[in-house]
This record gives structure tokens, sequence and C-alpha cells, in this order.
């Protein structure tokens, strides 16, 4: 069994990891566990979450009461109870403001688009949980909502939560949370977000149950039979008809003459 110290180690080097991967600016960001039934260990408010020590982590109970610690616990730790309360079978939150996730955050677009096999099989669909007022219980209602069926939600215009069966687990979801956002982005810029194609995107589903994981997963495109793959967002598209491209011809062609008389 892991002992507490541990547990409180583990929320440190966890708190390095989003500080050094610049999921978060400043002190934003808040990291939990539970460590029994109803005790669990979360961040302190007002610090920066890459350099915290074992004794500045908060024990608190299942009501948000303090156990044990100096410090206040985070502002947003309603939002870390109401997951613990929802599902026993979690034991560990992450939330943090990564850049590329936070953007769809901001823009209200959800991870729900097939566009590579691990993020179908291993993070599944990101959904936005609705705007809430940080340390309210908008937000706590807001996830309240899709706890059940997901690993992680997009929290609209502020950033990211996901929960898992330990530190480790948490943050990992957190990691491809962020990396499918990132790749998301980058393939839209070259509008070559094609998304899997249904009967592809059943054979990894079979694959996410036969390995035991939770959550729903995106359902695919309507790719013709034969390929894997269809394109999602639509590109600019120029279309010039033959009549057009006369006449463009016909004065580029008038200008470059125009240009050598003048050169002569
Ligand atoms: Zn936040």
């Amino acid at each position: 069994m892991i002992t507490e110290i541990k547990f409180r180690q583990q929320i440190c080097e966890i708190g390095k990891r989003v500080y050094q991967k610049g999921f978060v600016a400043a002190n934003d960001g808040n990291i939990s566990t539970r460590i029994s039934e109803n005790e669990f260990l979360i961040t302190p408010t007002g610090m920066s979450k890459g350099y915290m020590t074992p004794e500045m982590i908060v024990k608190v109970d299942g009501q948000g009461n303090v156990l044990e610690g100096d410090f206040k616990p985070t502002s947003e730790m309603k939002m870390h109870l109401l997951v613990y309360r929802e599902r026993p079978d979690i034991h560990s939150v992450v939330h943090v403001h990564p850049p590329y996730a936070t953007a769809f955050a901001i823009a209200g677009i959800p991870l729900d688009q097939a566009i590579m096999p691990e993020s179908v099989v291993y993070l599944g669909k990101i959904p936005i949980a609705e705007y809430g007022t940080p340390s309210t219980e908008e937000i706590p209602n807001a996830v309240k909502k899709h706890v059940h069926t997901h690993q992680g939600v997009l929290l609209e215009n502020h950033g990211a939560l996901t929960w898992g069966t330990s530190l480790e687990h948490a943050y990992y979801l957190m990691e491809s949370l962020e990396f499918s956002a990132k790749i998301n982005w980058i393939s839209k810029q070259i509008s070559g977000d094609r998304e899997l194609s249904k009967k592809h995107v059943q054979r990894l589903v079979d694959m996410k149950r036969a390995m035991g994981i939770m959550g729903e997963t995106p359902i695919g495109s309507d790719a013709p039979e034969g390929s894997h793959a269809i394109k999602k967002s639509k590109g600019v598209e120029y279309t010039l008809s033959e009549h057009d491209l006369n006449l463009i011809v016909e004065k580029v062609s008038k200008n470059v003459i125009e240009a050598l008389k003048i050169q002569n």
C-alpha cells in the first residue's frame, strides 16, 4: 500500500511535470488524490505547481473541511470533490490550462473527432462542460453531466479537467488530451484533419472494450467504402471558369508586355 507521504511526493512530481510542460502559468492548476474513502490530498491555493514540497499539500475530507495542513486548499476544490463523490472508482483528478486544449475550450469546440487511433482508444470523446464561474457550484454542476460517461472535459472558456484511477493515469489523460488538441489544430492548418471512418472507429472500439477502457468514443465519419478517412473541416476552395482564366491570362500577358516596353 502506498503511504501518505508517497502520495504527497507524487502530487509534487505531477505538479513539476504540468509546470514544465507549460500546461499552467504562475499559480494556475490543481491536483488531488484520494487516500481513503473520505480523505483527499489536494494542492494549496496561490502556489506554483512547479515548486511544491510534500508538506504544502492539504488534507481534506469529502465536504472540503481541512483535516491537516498550513495552507488553504485550492479554490477549485469543489469540482475535484464532485468527481470523487460521483465516481468511487476514481482516485485522482488533474486540472490545468494547457494552451491547445484551452483554445478549443475557448472556441467551444469539443475534442470529438476520430483523428488518431490512440486518442479514439485511450482518450475517447472529450466534451465541453459549459462555462461556470471558478470556485462556485457552477463548474461542478457542469462537470457532473459528463463525469460518468467520459474521462475528462474541456471547461468552457477556462481549461481542461481529467480524472483517473491513479495520479499517473489522470496526468497521462491530460497529456493525451493536450496532444490530441495540438495535432487537431496543426492538421486543421493544412486543411488535413481527415476523420477515420465509422467502420475503422468500430474496430478501435472493439479493441477499447477488450482492454476495459471506459468512456464515450467519437463516432467517426461517413467516409465512402474503400477509404479509411474523410476530410472533416472544409478548406477554402476556389473555382475558376475557363472564361475567368482566359481573362486573367490575357491581363497578366498585357502587363508583362507593358513592363517589357518600359524596360526597353
Ligand atoms: Zn483553472
